[in-house]
């Protein structure tokens, strides 16, 4: 996945590199408590292929892969760190 920010920059993203940074609290973990990614140390290939990605709103985008995972929303501040 590739975004052009408006000053210029480029930024490409691999599906791999999305999933493991999902901000989600299933895979974040919740109150303390550790989220899946937490506890995994890798993840099938289906996981890491983005299937689709919608804009929400004006300030993130929610991937959704292959493996049916898609309650990350990504705010372009997260991406924007994620490829800095
Ligand atoms: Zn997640």
């Amino acid at each position: 996945m590739d975004i052009t920010w408006e000053d210029g920059k480029k930024s490409t993203y691999t599906g791999e590199q999305l999933r493991w940074a999902c901000p989600c609290a299933e895979c974040r973990g919740e109150a303390g408590a550790p989220g899946r990614l937490d506890r995994v140390k890798e993840l099938a290939a289906a996981e890491l292929q983005i299937k689709d990605v919608q804009l929400i709103g004006q300030y993130a985008l929610q991937i959704a892969f292959e493996s049916g995972h898609a309650t990350g929303l990504y705010t372009f501040s997260l991406l924007r760190h994620l490829n800095d």
